[in-house]
């Protein structure tokens, strides 16, 4: 390599100044992996150079007001003083150090703060780092615990169709079997239990025969089950579905009636995207773990976390000594630092009031979207807003339409779908509103 000549072999940072747009792009298409996307094609592609408040900036200066919060974790917007500052002022003392034998202010703070604001029994945090990695402690705490009470056949999980909780093999295999490519993965996925889709609407009644075949399932499979695993309230990747809370009570009570632990992963609903701090809380119910991620970091950097029970973690620890897991970067300082600051953030600002700005301003932006031609549905809870479509949508013209009306959406198959940063404006908001419509309407081909 030729360091003088090549943009390529100069430091990262002086290459990020010398490269101008289509080189990124170029060098990108050659040699990266993106999500659940493929190395030959030429799908859309844009080069992002900083961000700021609610604004992507791309290489070529166009700004894109973005209604994704990069899936759901950037709550305060980007580059914010406060989370910058926290980032500082701990690299400056610890970037990382191993959490075997030692600990530190920030797993000590942040743990504080999540014991603080979720349900009273979860008492214990693993600090994880990812939201996948979280889902897969959380799946093996609960057969961990199952086997340290003597109930050695209770190695399987139930959960519902249309749920997501991560890429890994066993957050995979409690994925919907269809979205989550379980064909693909046959014989290698563990198989467990699914019952129905939850009904659909959070203010739907609850009818017995909603969660009959769960109560089925659960009395068939009685000494078999460890846990039930489910998103709260708010089905994310698996569809951008919304459930009544008290199918989320029916659920509780049947764990408890038939033995069996209950998990909710929180990790695309927590810390007030749906309304309240927690979709637990809309139910009002505890789980016996739950997995926490996304907004944790207030977008800034991988962290998750799974919390349990005293009585799981004293369980396992009296009879095996020791939950068997431990990354390396657990408890990662910088992350927990800038975790702490995001929830300090949160919690001391009108987080409740400016999700219900959202969500007001989603209901009236998106609703001129129903009825128009290929329409399905259009729904709102808290600050997320979706559009269903009856097709997916093109991805190689539907992408850069967004893009060329300044808003950046991310649409996944059929679904047109929002999470933006709390701190939108209603002005930001309805620009990245309408340019939904707009799409849905002069963009979007339906195949009918
Ligand atoms: C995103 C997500 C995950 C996986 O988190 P990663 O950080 O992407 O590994 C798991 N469960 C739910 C509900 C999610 O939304």
């Amino acid at each position: 390599m030729n360091g003088d000549t090549s943009p390529m072999s100069l430091s990262p940072v002086a290459a990020a100044r010398r490269y101008d747009g289509d080189e990124l792009v170029a060098y990108d298409r050659q040699h990266l992996w993106h999500p659940y996307a493929g190395s030959l094609g030429d799908a859309p592609l844009f080069p992002v150079v900083s961000a700021e408040g609610v604004r992507l900036r791309l290489a070529d200066g166009r700004e894109l007001v973005d209604g994704m919060a990069s899936w759901w974790s950037a709550i305060h917007g980007y580059n914010h003083p406060v989370l910058n500052a926290a980032v500082r002022s701990q690299v400056d003392r610890m970037a990382h150090v191993m959490f075997g034998g030692l600990t530190h202010p920030p797993a000590v703070e942040l743990a504080r703060r999540l014991v603080e604001l979720t349900p009273e029994p979860l008492q214990r945090v693993f600090l994880a780092d990812s939201g996948s990695v979280s889902v897969e402690v959380a799946l093996k705490m609960a057969l961990q615990f199952q086997q340290a009470r003597g109930q050695r056949g209770r190695t399987r999980l139930v959960t519902v169709r249309g749920g997501y909780h991560g890429d890994t093999f066993g957050a995979m295999s409690v994925c919907d079997p269809v979205g989550g490519m379980h064909q693909l993965w046959s014989g290698v996925l563990p198989e467990h239990l699914f019952a129905p889709l939850p009904p659909a609407g959070f203010t739907k009644p609850l009818a017995d025969a909603d969660t009959a075949d769960l109560a089925e399932l659960l009395a068939k499979h009685r000494d078999e089950v460890a846990a039930v695993v489910l998103e709260p309230v708010v089905q994310g990747a698996g569809g951008m579905r919304f459930y009544p809370p008290a199918y989320l009570r029916r659920v509780r009570e049947l764990c408890d009636e038939f033995g069996v632990l209950l998990i909710a992963d929180e990790i695309a609903t927590g810390f007030g995207r749906s309304g309240e701090l927690f979709a637990c809380d809309h139910a009002g119910i505890a789980p016996d773990i739950m997995c926490l991620g996304k907004a944790l970091t207030g977008g800034y950097m991988t962290m998750a976390a799974t919390l349990c029970t005293e009585e799981i973690a004293e369980t396992i620890s009296r009879a095996h000594g020791a939950f068997m897991h431990g990354p390396t970067f657990m408890g990662n300082p910088l992350a927990a630092a800038v975790a702490t600051a995001s929830v300090d953030l949160l919690v001391s600002g009108p987080w409740r009031e400016r999700v219900a700005g959202l969500a007001e301003g989603l209901e009236a932006g998106l609703a001129p979207a129903r009825g128009l031609p290929g329409v399905a549905d259009v729904r709102v809870l808290g600050a997320i807003g979706v559009i269903e479509l009856d097709d997916p949508v093109d991805m190689a013209v539907v992408q850069p339409a967004f893009v060329e009306r300044g808003v950046w959406v991310r649409p996944f198959g059929k679904l047109l779908y929002v999470m933006p940063p709390y701190v939108m404006t209603a002005e930001d908001l309805a620009t990245v509103t309408s340019a939904m419509v707009d799409v849905v309407a002069n963009v979007h081909v339906p195949r009918g």
